[in-house]
């Protein structure tokens, strides 16, 4: 290899174009009918997806909305949760957590991930219910479902929900069973990026609650279930066609996509055995982690990224500021030692290149150059 490096081509964080060309013949002819036909918004095709979605996530009800952040305000207003109502949420996560729990008027209630999973961590749960506590958000965070169990077992008896962020978790499993039905109701997103994106904005709730399926189809369309009478005051959050039509087309394949990128994930966890700062650790046989991403823990990041970067390597950063240090949040009165997990990962965790058509070969060059450059990686 040498210093052949300056002349290879560039590896990406993210490149979707290998799914763009397996689907591309398919999602023009589907355009061009779907145009002719102006049937824009809702429709058929909509209906369509809605029903493949709720089967493949084991869940008895879909609702196709505008985006995930959608997907969450328009559910948890559905529950009803709104003002003087808390809803706990990690603080390493995508902000649209708190953007919806705030638009529902209720409080955000910021609380510690797992060392392990880097997902919510229940024991930082059970120190911050209170009486007003309405739900806690399990993020299924980079594709490995929240430990939900733990979860359960510190809320017991009292009436507090879980809500799930699978915005990141599209066929991940948890016990054998998907997510996306495992709690009150399931936020997905099908931004480009996702396991499985669109081609622009898009998002949907999954419950097996059939009232509260019923009053986020009402909520994301004006609060009307029969034309111009508004029995709620809702949204304009409806998913259009050309998403649905190219989202179906996808979902077709998302399995098959799932699996590259946990033989992806595998090949990793190979070339860069004996490095100790692979995150999360390796779930159970019956949890199948779908790698939204794939993360390390370097102590000189800055540093390691310039590295990859000069070998032609992109990384990301998921995420460099947790909820609790976000300027807007100051309010809440939050002190980085008073989350001390999320606090110092934020500043570790680095993502490397993931995406299902991310080919053996480039893999084992990602692992060539985090070997030979380890800046700051415990061994
Ligand atoms: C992407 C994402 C969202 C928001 O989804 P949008 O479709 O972008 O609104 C929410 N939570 C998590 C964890 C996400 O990754």
């Amino acid at each position: 290899m040498g210093t052949a490096h300056t002349t290879m081509s560039t590896i990406s964080q993210l490149d979707i174009s290998g799914q763009q060309a397996e689907i591309w013949d398919d999602a023009q002819a589907f355009i061009e009918r779907a145009a002719a036909s102006g049937a824009f918004v809702g429709g058929a095709e909509v209906l369509s997806f809605e029903e493949e979605y709720a089967a493949y996530c084991e869940a008895a009800h879909a609702v196709g909305v505008g985006s995930g952040t959608a997907a969450l305000h328009l559910g948890m207003l559905a529950m009803g949760i709104g003002p003087g109502d808390e809803v706990i949420v990690p603080s390493n996560t995508f902000f649209a957590d708190v953007e919806a729990i705030v638009a529902c008027g209720a409080t955000p209630v910021i609380v510690d991930i797992g060392e392990h999973d880097l997902n919510i961590d229940p024991a930082s749960v059970a120190g911050a219910i209170t009486p007003r506590t309405r739900a806690v958000i399990a993020v299924h965070l980079y594709g490995r479902a929240a430990d939900l169990e733990g979860l359960r077992a510190v809320i017991g008896t009292r009436a507090i929900a879980i809500v799930e962020d699978a915005c990141q978790a599209h066929g991940a499993r948890l016990a054998g069973r998907r997510v996306g039905g495992l709690g009150t109701f399931a936020a997905f997103s099908f931004y480009p990026s996702k396991n499985l994106g669109g081609w622009g904005e898009g998002g949907m709730v999954t419950t097996d609650d059939a009232d509260l399926a019923e009053a986020v189809a009402s909520l994301r369309a004006h609060g009307e279930r029969t034309r111009y009478l508004h029995e709620r005051i809702g949204l304009n959050e409806r998913l259009d066609a050309i998403q649905a039509g190219v989202l179906r087309l996808k979902l077709r394949r998302l399995d098959d996509w799932n699996r590259r990128r946990q033989a992806i994930a595998a090949r990793y966890r190979e070339g860069l055995a004996g490095c100790e700062a692979i995150l999360p650790a390796e779930s159970d046989p019956g949890d199948a982690h779908v790698y939204h991403h794939f993360i390390l823990r370097v102590a000189e990041r800055d540093r390691f990224r310039e590295l990859l970067s000069a070998d032609g390597i992109g990384t990301g950063l998921h995420y460099p500021l947790p909820l609790h240090m976000q300027p807007s949040l100051v309010h809440l009165g939050l002190a980085p030692g008073d989350l001390p997990v999320a606090q110092r990962l934020s500043g570790e965790i680095v993502s490397l290149p993931m995406y299902p058509h991310l080919s053996h070969g480039d893999v084992d060059r990602v692992c060539e150059s985090v070997r030979r450059h380890a800046v700051g990686i415990e061994r």
